[in-house]
C-alpha cells in the first residue's frame, strides 16, 4: 500500500513552501500514521531556513496532533482511531532515555535536526520520485499525513480539539516543563521571563501554577506584557529600559529564577544578573550568540541550557492538558489559525510577532 498525501515543501531556503502531493513508503514495525488535525509553527521550524542541519528538499513542522490512521506491525503504544499529540524523537535505549530524560537523548541531534532517519534514508518521495526529507523532528507533520515513530506519539483523551493542542509537543512544553520539571520552581519562589512569545508565555503559564509570588516578564512590546499579566506575570519591564536589571530585581539581591527565550546576547547576560547566589538562569532559545560575563558574575549561580522543558512528554503533555481542562493553563490564547495553505503567511506572521503560535489547520 502507498500512502499519499498533501505536503508544504521547503525546496529551497529563500523560497516559499510548494504545496505538493507526496508519496510515503510503507510503515516500519514502530512507525505510526498520523492524520493531522493541526500544526503548530515553532521558532525552531522558522528560523529552520538557516540551519545547515538538514538536506532539502524536506518537510519540516514538529507540533503535530491528529488520529492515528494506520500502524505498524510491533505497534503497541497506539491504535487506529487513537487521538495523539506528536512530540519530538528519542532512541529509547541510552541512559538518558531510561532516566525519562528524552530531551537529553544521545541521539537527540540526529533523529531531530537532520530529517531523515540514522541511516541517512528519507522515506517521502515526490511526484518524479525524488526523495523529500520527512523525520524533521521525527514528523515533518506540515503535511496532511505525517510518519512518526511511536515512541514521540502522546496519547490524548478523547474529545481533546486536536486542532489546538499540536503546539504542546514542542514549543509550549518548551516554556512550560522548563519551570515546572527542569527549575522545579517552588511556591512562594520568584522568576523573570525575558521574551514574551509562545515559550515565554507558556513559562509565566506555568510559574503560576507552580504558585511563585513574584513572576516578572520582560519584552519590548507593550501589547505582550499586558497579556503576559493576563495570563500570570505579577509584574512587567519593558525590556529596552534602561536600569532592566535594576527593575527586575526592585533593587534588590536578585530573583530565584531566570528564563531566557531570546537567545539574545546582551539579554542572556541580563539574565544573569538578575538571579543572586543560589539563583538558577536557564537558558532556551535555538541561538547562535555568544554569551560574554565575567566568572564572578556566575557566584553561587547555576547556568544551563535545557531543550524541550528538560520533560519527558509521556508526562509532562497530559498534565498541562489536564491544566488547560482546570482553567489553569490558557495556552489556547496564543494560538492564531490558519488553513492549510497559507502555511507562507502563518510563516510571516511568526516571523514577524503579528501571531504569537500560528497553529496550520487541516
Ligand atoms: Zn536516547
Ligand atoms: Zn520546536
Amino acid at each position: 500500500m502507498s500512502i499519499t498525501t498533501t505536503a508544504a515543501v521547503l525546496r529551497d531556503p529563500e523560497a516559499a513552501y510548494s504545496i505538493e502531493e507526496v508519496t510515503l513508503a510503507d510503515l516500519g514495525p514502530t512507525e505510526v500514521l498520523v492524520r493531522l488535525a493541526g500544526v503548530g509553527f515553532c521558532h525552531t521550524d522558522v528560523v529552520a531556513r538557516g540551519m545547515a542541519s538538514y538536506v532539502l528538499p524536506a518537510i519540516l513542522g514538529h507540533e503535530g496532533a491528529g488520529t492515528v490512521e494506520a500502524v505498524g506491525a510491533d505497534v503497541d503504544r497506539v491504535s487506529v482511531g487513537d487521538p495523539v499529540i506528536m512530540s519530538f524523537a528519542s532512541c529509547g535505549a541510552c541512559a538518558q532515555c531510561a532516566a525519562a530524560k528524552p530531551s537529553y537523548c544521545a541521539l537527540f541531534t540526529p533523529l531531530n535536526m537532520a530529517a531523515r532517519n540514522l541511516d541517512g534514508s528519507a522515506t517521502a518521495t515526490d511526484s518524479e520520485g525524488g526523495e523529500i526529507a520527512n523525520r524533521w523532528f521525527g514528523q515533518s507533520s506540515f503535511a496532511g499525513r505525517a510518519v512518526i515513530d511511536q515512541r514521540g506519539l502522546v496519547l490524548v483523551p478523547a474529545g481533546t480539539d486536536l486542532t489546538k493542542v499540536g503546539p504542546l509537543g514542542c514549543g509550549i512544553q518548551t516554556g512550560a516543563g522548563t519551570v515546572l520539571r527542569a527549575m522545579n520552581v517552588q511556591p512562594g519562589q520568584s522568576i523573570v521571563v525575558f521574551g514574551a512569545g509562545a515559550v515565554g508565555l507558556a513559562a509565566v503559564m506555568a510559574a503560576r501554577i507552580a504558585g511563585a509570588s513574584d513572576i516578572v516578564a520582560v519584552d519590548l512590546h507593550q501589547s505582550r506584557l499586558d497579556l503576559a499579566l493576563e495570563l500570570g506575570a505579577t509584574r512587567t519591564v519593558l525590556g529596552s529600559d534602561r536600569r532592566l536589571v535594576d527593575r527586575i530585581t526592585d533593587d534588590g539581591a536578585g530573583l530565584d529564577f531566570a528564563l531566557d527565550t531570546t537567545g539574545v546576547g546582551s539579554v542572556m547576560e541580563a539574565a544573569i544578573e538578575s538571579v543572586g547566589p543560589g539563583g538558577s538562569v536557564v537558558l532556551v532559545a535555538a541561538s547562535e550568540a555568544a554569551l560574554e560575563f565575567h566568572p564572578t558574575q556566575l557566584t553561587g549561580k547555576s547556568l544551563s541550557y535545557v531543550l524541550e522543558g528538560g520533560a519527558d512528554p509521556q508526562e509532562l503533555i497530559p498534565y498541562l492538558l489536564e491544566q488547560w481542562r482546570e482553567g489553569r493553563f490558557p495556552f489556547d490564547r496564543l494560538i492564531a489559525t490558519y488553513p492549510f495553505r497559507d502555511i507562507d503567511q502563518a510563516e510571516a506572521d511568526a516571523r514577524s510577532g503579528a501571531a504569537i503560535k500560528p497553529v496550520l489547520v487541516f
